[in-house]
């Protein structure tokens, strides 16, 4: 610790920070700005007026692993003085003065308390990571530093050395540069790219363990079944070298979903004789610093999450890493002394093929909480698609958010935020959620519409064969759990959790039916949580039993589908005859596919339900809905009527664009072709003139 390179700047970041209300400072991965910063300003008496610093992480696993060693080098008690605090988990106290959080924590605590004066200092760390919430932060600090200027101090930190961009976004703050002692990195591209990453990567980390001097192996792969194969081969290529041919290994996978405990053993040190190899994903290439690394294996992937606003589709996609992230997963090779980097694919696609940075999270992202979020702030006048941001994201996608919140009543259609949507930016889900919650008070099922939000906020997956990653046909069906009573998805989750809350959460009965243990237990937190939260924000009014037992029935199942249909009332598909699935409803329809891990199932006549809501609608061999619940035709109703009444430039509190700008925003409806399965009824008949209604304004407006 005592030779991280920030230390040697103390006086000039105290100084410059004393005299400017924002500073940027920007330094090597590893140069001690996650773990020093907030100890120097701690040391230079930044909490003595009895107000916290606080810092900020994109991801949740660096707050949790960068508070741990604050705590450590300051010799307190983790939770105490130190802490942090990730969404649905508070390790802090009312000592705490050094408080690690993850940036979406403290957007949600800005809405009680929009001054943040809890805190002294903030420090927006990663922020080269452009994470979406990271971004809406800085907007928002432009506005506090002006209420708050004498006694707000905003750090921004950055590896990578466009610091500019964010100094110029604050009237060109003072931009410190920490420079790293790094030592040379050797680059050896490929000379083609392989047809497997995963086989050159095992290649090339046994030559180098065969050939190579001591030195531990960083190897960079996209997720975690990735990792956990080649961890696994890996394993059985150094059992079968010859014993005492090279040094003993230790193999090591780091990423987001494993366990804290098997996280912190990337930091300890290698044994001597020993060379460890850390198989990882992107959150070794900034986020966290793995010392001892000489050796770095650079697949040239990233597995990246993005959002279509068009088609309301999202997509776990291998794309290329920019040439920002190669040169950072170099840099982690020469930290301690020279190293070697081999890139698996050849200098040309370097230079020619891979964009120059990182397209900002914003920009792939949905938007329905950001600008639920920005509505709820109360800045006067606002339109929200003129909004400051330092990248703006694209007209289409703030317009699909705004059309979003307006179908599930969050905004009014004027645009303005209503109290549903208040309430329900207080609660820390997707806006689909928490809909659900406020809607199944009402219906009184509040209790299993908060098993099933917190079964679907699960940060793991808990069900056998269901990884998020994958996107198998779950092989095995476990026999013994229940099915949804052919209602779907979120009843299922519902009827697992109520089965375990019957064993009184007995561990016993996770494992026999193959859910994840941990996973079960933090459902359970999150649900009390969540309960408390509600408590909170309906003052006592709430309809629901603490421990989620009550003998359900086929109403209350009906209610709690009634409820999600309201929730996702932007999320909803209607059955073909012709094809084999359904369509889905809105401005631009969509043919879907039912996923295959669910369990909605045709009935006795071989049919799905007419309607269905979904959870997430994903693009992998072809588009799918995924987490599905039927729905009944006469809950769709109402959704049809406030389609008609949707004028999108209205919505965003602008001023009406004229008339030729509109053009292409018309809202497509299924053909008549499309019609249900069953005789029109009399619900049907007034969907359907909804529709006619409808189409007929629009095309004579
Ligand atoms: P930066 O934020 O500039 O990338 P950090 O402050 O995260 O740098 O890291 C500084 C040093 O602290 C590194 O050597 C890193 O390995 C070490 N470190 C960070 N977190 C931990 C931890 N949880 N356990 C042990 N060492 C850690
Ligand atoms: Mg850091």
């Amino acid at each position: 610790m005592a030779n991280l390179p920030i230390l040697q700047f103390e006086e000039q970041i105290i100084e410059t920070v004393e005299q400017n209300p924002v500073v940027v400072i920007i330094g090597e991965t590893g140069s001690g700005k996650s773990t020093q910063l907030s100890q120097i300003l701690y040391r230079r008496g930044y909490t003595k007026s009895g107000r916290t610093i606080a810092v900020t992480q994109p991801r949740r696993v660096a707050a949790v692993s960068v508070s741990r060693r604050v705590a450590q080098e300051l010799g307190v008690r983790f939770g105490e003085e130190v802490g942090y605090a990730i969404r649905f988990e508070d390790r802090t106290s009312e000592k705490t003065c050094i408080k690690y959080l993850t940036d979406g924590v403290l957007l949600r605590e800005s809405l009680s308390n929009p001054e943040l004066n809890q805190y002294s200092v903030i420090i927006l760390d990663e922020a080269h990571e452009r994470s979406l919430n990271t971004d809406i932060l800085l907007g928002l600090m432009k506005q506090l530093i002006k209420m708050r200027s004498s006694n707000l101090k905003v750090l921004i930190t950055s590896a990578t050395l466009d610091g500019e961009k964010v100094s110029r976004f604050f009237s060109n703050c003072p931009i410190l540069n920490v420079p790293g002692k790094l030592f040379p990195v050797k680059i050896r591209y490929s000379s083609e790219r392989p047809t497997s990453y995963l086989e050159s990567s095992l290649k090339t980390a046994i030559d180098i363990h065969v050939r190579e001097p001591e030195g531990d192996i960083l190897i960079f792969m996209t997720g975690q079944d990735d990792i956990e194969k080649l961890v696994k081969k890996l394993e059985e290529r150094v059992q079968s070298l010859e014993e005492g041919s090279c040094l003993d290994a230790i193999i090591l996978p780091l990423h987001g979903s494993l366990p804290p405990e098997l996280q912190v053993r990337v930091f300890s040190p290698a044994p001597p004789n020993c060379r460890r190899f850390i198989v990882a994903t992107n959150i070794a290439e900034t986020s966290l610093t793995v010392d001892g690394v000489v050796y770095v294996i650079d697949c040239g992937y990233v597995k990246q999450r993005q959002y279509n606003p068009t088609t309301g589709m999202y997509s776990l996609d291998v794309v290329q890493i920019s040439r920002v992230q190669a040169d950072q997963r170099a840099g982690r090779a020469g930290r301690t002394r020279p190293g070697k980097c081999y890139r698996l694919y050849p200098s040309i696609a370097y230079h020619e093929d891979l964009l120059p940075a990182t397209i900002p999270e914003i920009q792939r992202s949905s938007l329905a909480g950001t600008v639920l979020y920005l509505k709820s702030l109360d800045l006067p006048d606002i339109d929200i698609l003129k909004f400051d941001f330092l990248d703006p994201p694209s007209t289409e996608s703030l317009e699909d958010a705004l059309k979003q919140l307006y179908l599930i009543d969050a905004i009014d259609e004027n645009g303005s935020i209503t109290s549903i949507g208040r309430t329900m930016a207080e609660l820390p889900l997707e806006p689909s959620l928490s809909r659900t919650l406020i809607e199944a008070n009402d219906y009184g099922c509040l209790s299993h519409a908060l098993t099933v939000a917190a079964m679907l906020s699960a940060e793991t997956s808990l069900l056998p064969g269901r990884s998020k990653s994958t996107d198998k046909k779950r092989k095995h069906e476990p026999s013994d759990l229940p099915d949804g009573s052919g209602w779907g998805d979120h009843i299922q989750l519902l009827q697992i959790y109520e089965l375990w809350d019957q064993t009184n959460y007995d561990v016993e009965w996770c494992k026999e039916n193959n859910l994840q243990v941990r996973g079960m237990k933090f459902v359970r937190d999150v649900r009390k949580q969540l309960y408390q939260i509600m408590q909170k924000i309906a003052k006592g009014s709430l309809d629901v039993q603490t421990n989620g037992r009550r003998k359900e029935s086929q109403e209350d199942y009906r209610h709690l589908r009634k409820a999600l249909c309201v929730g996702y009332a932007n999320q909803l598909a209607e059955r073909m005859m012709r094809h084999n699935g359904y369509r889905t409803l809105g401005f631009k329809p969509q043919l879907v596919q039912v996923h295959p891990s669910s369990v909605l199932k045709t009935d006795e006549e071989g049919m799905l339900p007419n309607y269905v809501v979904y959870h997430e609608l994903v693009s992998t061999s072809r588009p799918f809905m995924r987490n599905l619940c039927a729905v009944e035709m006469r809950w769709v109703m109402p959704i049809f009527t406030k389609l008609e009444k949707l004028n999108i430039n209205r919505l965003s509190g602008g001023t009406v664009r004229s008339e030729e700008q509109t053009k292409g925003e018309t809202p497509s409806f299924p053909e008549k072709d499309v019609s249900v399965a069953k005789p029109p009824d009399d619900h049907q008949s007034r969907i359907q003139a909804a529709r006619d209604r409808f189409l007929s304004r629009k095309s004579k407006g």
